[in-house]
Order: C-alpha cells, then sequence, then structure tokens
C-alpha cells in the first residue's frame, strides 16, 4: 500500500570533490564540466582526462551548498538514531578546514603595531554565510529538535585530535587519551574525553575555534603550518520518546593533509608523522572502498581513526567522503592523487 511504500535505496557512500578557488591568477589544471565530473589536466602529456563522482562542487559553489547535499541528509539520520560519518581529505591547503569550519581568525602579528582587524569574515559572527559543516549540523540539530514532537533531547559534542596515533581532548588539551573496547570490540570509547551537553551555537563555534587552535601544527616544506593531526568531532543527539530513548552520533573530521612525505622534504620526527598520517588515510581509504565494493568483512583495527569510527562506518550508516583539490597547476600532482584516492572510493 502507499502507507508503506519504501524510499528508493539510498547510497551508503556519498563521495565528492570540491574544488577551492584559486588562490592566484595562473594556470590551472582542473575544469568542472557538471555537477558531477570534472577534467583533470596533467600539463600537456596527455589528454585531460575525466573523473566522475556523486557530487562536484565548483569554486563558488556556497557552504550552504555542500552542508545540503553532503550532510543534511545524515543529519535526519542521526536524529533516526543512526550513526554518520563525514571526512574532509586533501592535501594541505586544498580547503578542508574551510569545509569544515569555516573562515578561521588569523594569527595576530608577531610585530609590536599590530595590524588594523582585517575585515574578513570571522566564524563567531553568528550570521555568517561561511560558516562551516561542524556549525551547520550542530544548528540542524537544534532547529530539528525545536520542531519535533520529543519529550526530551540531549545534544553533546567532543572533539579530539589524532596525532602520531595519539589521541588528544581539544576541548580540554592534555596527556593522550587511551582507547577503551568495551562488549568484545563491538563499542569503543575514548577514556576522559570530555563531552559537552549544548544548546547554544555560539558556545559551540567558541568551543570549535579554540579547539581548533589546540590542533597540533607543524610547518613543512609545503606549507607554512600543515595540519598534521585528523581532527574529529563527535555530536550525539539522545533522544526521549515514549517508546524510550534513541542515540545517533555524527562524526566530522577534518582529516590531516594527505600530501606525500617526500614532497614535504620531511626528516626525522616529520617524517614518522608522516608515516602515521599516510597509514591511517590508507586504513580509511580500504574500509571505504570495502564498505562501496559491499564487502563483507571489513578490517577496522589498522589505525586509531578506523577503530574509532567503526561504529559510524558498518551496519546502515551513511559515509560522506569530501574530497578537496587545489585548481593551480603548481598543485598538480597533490590533486592527482587526490582525485585517484576518491575514485577508489567512489
Ligand atoms: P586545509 O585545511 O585543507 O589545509 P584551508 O581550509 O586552510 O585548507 O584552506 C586554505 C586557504 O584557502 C584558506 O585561506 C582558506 O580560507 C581558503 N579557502 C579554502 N576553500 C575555500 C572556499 N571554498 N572559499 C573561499 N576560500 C577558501
Ligand atoms: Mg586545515
Amino acid at each position: 500500500s502507499m502507507a508503506t511504500a519504501q524510499p528508493a535505496q539510498e547510497e551508503r557512500l556519498v563521495v565528492a570533490v570540491r574544488v577551492r578557488p584559486s588562490l592566484e591568477a595562473t594556470e590551472r589544471c582542473i575544469e568542472v564540466i557538471s555537477g558531477g565530473s570534472l577534467l583533470y589536466d596533467d600539463g600537456g602529456k596527455s589528454r585531460p582526462r575525466q573523473y566522475s563522482y556523486d557530487h562536484v562542487f565548483r569554486e563558488n559553489d556556497t557552504q550552504e551548498q555542500v552542508y545540503k547535499t553532503t550532510t543534511a541528509p545524515l543529519v535526519r539520520d542521526v536524529l533516526n538514531g543512526l550513526n554518520a560519518a563525514v571526512f574532509a581529505y586533501g592535501a594541505t591547503g586544498s580547503g578542508k578546514t574551510h569545509t569544515m569550519l569555516g573562515p578561521v581568525p588569523r594569527k595576530k602579528p608577531q610585530t609590536a603595531d599590530r595590524a588594523p582587524p582585517t575585515a574578513t569574515c570571522d566564524s563567531t559572527d553568528v550570521s555568517s554565510q561561511d560558516i562551516g559543516l561542524m556549525v551547520r549540523a550542530i544548528e540542524d540539530i537544534f532547529s530539528h529538535i525545536e520542531s519535533a514532537d520529543v519529550d526530551s533531547c540531549r545534544v553533546s559534542i567532543s572533539y579530539l585530535e589524532i596525532y602520531n596515533e595519539l589521541i588528544r581532548d581539544l576541548l580540554n588539551p592534555g596527556g593522550p587519551l587511551e582507547l577503551r573496547e568495551d562488549h568484545g570490540g563491538q563499542r569503543i570509547t575514548v577514556a576522559g574525553l570530555s563531552e559537552i551537553t549544548t544548546s547554544s551555537r555560539k558556545e559551540v563555534v567558541g568551543l570549535l575555534l579554540k579547539g581548533n587552535k589546540a590542533r597540533t601544527m607543524e610547518p613543512t616544506a609545503a606549507n607554512q603550518t600543515s595540519s598534521r593531526s585528523h581532527a574529529l568531532l563527535s555530536i550525539t543527539v539522545q533522544t526521549r520518546t515514549p517508546l524510550g530513548t534513541k542515540q545517533g552520533r555524527l562524526f566530522l573530521t577534518d582529516l590531516a593533509g594527505s600530501e606525500r612525505a617526500k614532497k614535504t622534504k620531511n626528516r626525522g620526527k616529520r617524517l614518522q608523522e608522516g608515516a602515521h598520517i599516510n597509514r591511517s588515510l590508507l586504513a580509511l581509504g580500504n574500509c571505504i572502498n570495502a564498505l562501496s565494493g559491499g564487502a563483507r568483512y571489513v578490517n577496522y583495527r589498522d589505525s586509531k581513526l578506523t577503530r574509532l569510527l567503526k561504529e559510524a562506518l558498518s551496519g546502515r550508516c551513511k559515509t560522506v567522503m569530501i574530497a578537496h583539490v587545489a585548481p593551480e597547476s603548481k598543485h598538480r600532482d597533490e590533486t592527482k592523487n587526490t582525485l585517484v584516492y576518491a575514485d577508489r572510493a567512489n
């Protein structure tokens, strides 16, 4: 009957590519040709190659468009008690943090005579059009809850980084925290991680910006400040209804820069970081690849990242991968690597 008609089978894995605006007037290696495909130019060695994904966001697509297409459908699932995950993948400088958080206020100049406040958009401005997916998701959850008929509801967040396979609390920075397995490895928790209950957008924006500042940044040859850590925001929604309690969790991850160690001329400590980062990005790629291929057995144990995200990468959960690329020709190699990583997940 009409009443029991099922919606069309929805995809469990969605792969999107977002091209950030060019930061300088220069030759380009990317041309977006539709909402689902782009052309990549390797500099004339061969003919431009076409890549297709579930979505391709072009340079002037807004944060709202990206949110509505990728994350809004997952928020509805989370309110219904499911888990879901969104990943921002890409090299340093490709726009991951912009997508997840929005424009981050610049560091104050080191010199005594301070520059006047810049006119750049500030994420703490509540009306900001540029606010990222993390805050949009929480806002969306608040507004669904207000309009829904629920007895009581609790929204809480935790925010952590994984750096060199060590977990740190970004809401209350301190020493490394341990992963704990309960119920025979079915449930993974982080011992001692702060979980903050909130109902205010302003509070959330403040917490996230402060947390982002606490992330481990290291200068590399590829970029002044490259994020060598994965930042993972988890939003837990607990709803009490006359029939019982349900809990859903949304994981939003700003992954570490995917650039290769050789390009950043890393030595010693940083080379090791690169090895860890590549290990967890590889482990994530393998999990996602297995999911997209419908594999029965998926190995989550290869990295802390995939162990932590197991509950969002299995069962009926949906995953969105937003791969970020820079359009300038000088970033051609990293752009290609990212397109291939995303193509493999697709
Ligand atoms: P990542 O986190 O991948 O290292 P960022 O998010 O810091 O990269 O982006 C690098 C620079 O490009 C920043 O100055 C950022 O503000 C800018 N940028 C990235 N994506 C966009 C976008 N979609 N619109 C406007 N500016 C962007
Ligand atoms: Mg970043």
